[in-house]
């Protein structure tokens, strides 16, 4: 069975096949039905008790939606009405968000995920990392020219006539790891995180790698550690700005720890007992497991119940 991560199985069909169709996704805008998602600086909307996506009807934001503010199509319920993001940012005007204020409120994605619906924290994340990418690339990598969003907001083109350079929302591929010898697993510490707190080692895939080199890369140079095959566990989106941790464990041929000191401030091996225990939430372990929400959460959950 596959294990599907918090911000991955969104609900919504994306329907990809109709955002080239510019006059269809103007007619779903002008339909008061249909439902958009406001976000200001990141934060989507959700309804005061913080459960749940704060939707609004269309015929109530024809003020936004007529103004040129970033609005990408997010895709089809099953009773087929269309979902969009909407980029309010740009509206500094404080009374002008109250709106917004009596539905609900901005919230972090992170401080809010897991009181969701399964599944909707996967179109927030969506809308959150295509909303990012947008405001991050105003102008054309290739030229310098600014850029205007096209295809319901999964392009962007150069405005140059000679250049028409065409960009794409990017995702960038993270391997996330624990090594495992027999009943112990590598985890390590960054100098950020809350004390007592381990986790797996992460880090970019580089061009020209595959996933089993990244792995095997990222270990030796974080931790010293020599790891032969590697076991493809699952995968999480993660919008911070636009990542895709591949999940995996990966079979130690060495033992001893040479920490680069850059990325880890720490690593060490513990074992399975121990790290159950700190699942369990028993106190004296010293050991602190990064909570559900990370797909790190669930490689260790998995290690655990191994046992
Ligand atoms: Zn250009």
């Amino acid at each position: 069975m596959s294990i599907i991560n918090t911000f991955a199985g969104g609900p919504l069909d994306r329907a990809s096949d109709r955002r080239t169709d510019a006059d269809w996704i103007a007619a779903q805008r002008a339909k008061p039905d249909t439902r958009v998602i406001p976000y200001y600086r990141l934060q989507p909307l959700v309804t005061p008790g913080g459960n749940a996506i704060g939707w609004l009807p269309a015929a109530e934001l024809s003020e936004f939606l007529g103004a040129d503010l970033p609005c990408i199509f997010m895709g089809l319920d099953t009773a087929g009405v269309a979902h969009f993001a909407l980029d309010v940012t740009g509206v500094e005007d404080a009374p002008t968000l109250e709106p917004f204020r009596g539905a609900g409120r901005f919230m972090d994605l992170r401080a809010i995920a897991l009181r969701l619906p399964l599944g909707d924290p996967s179109t927030l994340a969506t809308g959150k990392a295509v909303l990012d990418w947008h405001a991050r690339h105003q102008f054309c990598a290739v030229c310098g020219s600014r850029t205007a969003m096209r295809m319901a907001g999964y392009m962007r083109k150069c405005g140059n006539q000679d250049c028409n350079a065409e960009h794409f929302p990017r995702t960038d591929p993270v391997v996330i790891m624990l090594a495992v010898r027999g009943d112990e697993a590598l985890v390590g510490r960054q100098k950020s995180f809350p004390p007592g707190m381990y986790s797996a080692l992460a880090g970019f895939i580089e061009p020209g790698e595959n996933i089993e080199e990244a792995v095997r890369r990222e270990i030796f140079e974080e931790a010293g550690i020599r790891v032969g095959a590697v076991h493809y566990h699952s995968t999480q989106p993660w919008p911070w700005p636009s990542s895709l941790m591949i999940g995996c464990f990966a079979d130690a041929e060495t033992t001893e720890i040479h920490i680069d000191g850059n990325e880890l401030e720490e690593a060490r091996w513990v074992s399975r007992n121990l790290l159950a225990a700190a699942y369990r939430g028993e106190t004296g372990t010293g050991v602190l497991l990064p909570p559900p929400m990370a797909i790190a959460h669930q490689l260790l959950k998995t290690f655990i119940e191994q046992g």
